[in-house]
């Protein structure tokens, strides 16, 4: 348990970087793995646990500084997306988590695939206590049928849409392990 506190605290640290918080990070990168389905502030909100004011707050930030667009969705107009712009990917090529990737990839790859194996199973069990989403890979989803429309061009069975070879490696707020 000290040794993932000791890591979390690192990794708190790192995130303090280009003068974001690590909240605003954090959103950041969510954003960009997450499927189309799932860019909502509701979506951020269950993923990163926070309350609803705090990402309220993180997405009136992002926004004014011009990282992220909100728009009304064309069929429900109950929902706003939230999409990354231009500025905000290029702000994530100087995402503090640098140092981190540097550490796990001079790991052998028994260690670093073991690890994430571990890190895996231990959010997955933290996230459950809390009765969280895990927000999984879509191909790895019970509902994701591959090549279900010919090559590459595979399908979902819970929200009836076409996904890409790209979608199939994002993250989603429905999936649910195969
Ligand atoms: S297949 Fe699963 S993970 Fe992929 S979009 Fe559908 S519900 Fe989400």
């Amino acid at each position: 348990m000290a040794m993932i506190e000791r890591l979390a605290r690192i990794a708190a640290h790192d995130a303090h970087t280009a003068g974001l918080k690590p909240v605003q990070w954090e959103a950041l990168r969510f954003l960009a793995r997450a499927n189309r389905f799932s860019r909502t502030p509701g979506a951020l909100t269950a993923y990163l646990g926070a309350t609803k004011g705090t990402v309220s707050q993180t997405l009136i930030a992002l926004e004014r500084a011009g990282y992220i667009d909100k728009s009304t969705d064309t069929a429900d107009r109950r929902t706003v997306r939230i999409a990354l712009t231009a500025a905000g990917r290029k702000m994530l090529i100087r995402d503090g988590t640098e140092p981190m990737e540097h550490a796990l990839e001079a790991m052998s790859e028994a260690d670093r695939a073991a690890l994430m194996a571990g890190a895996t199973a231990l959010l997955k069990a933290r996230i459950a206590i809390d009765g969280g989403r895990p927000f999984g890979i879509c191909r790895d989803c019970r509902h994701f049928e591959r090549d279900a429309r010919g090559s590459r061009q595979h399908f979902c069975r819970l929200l009836a849409e076409p996904l890409s070879e790209s979608d199939a490696a994002d993250i989603c707020i429905e999936q649910q392990a195969a």
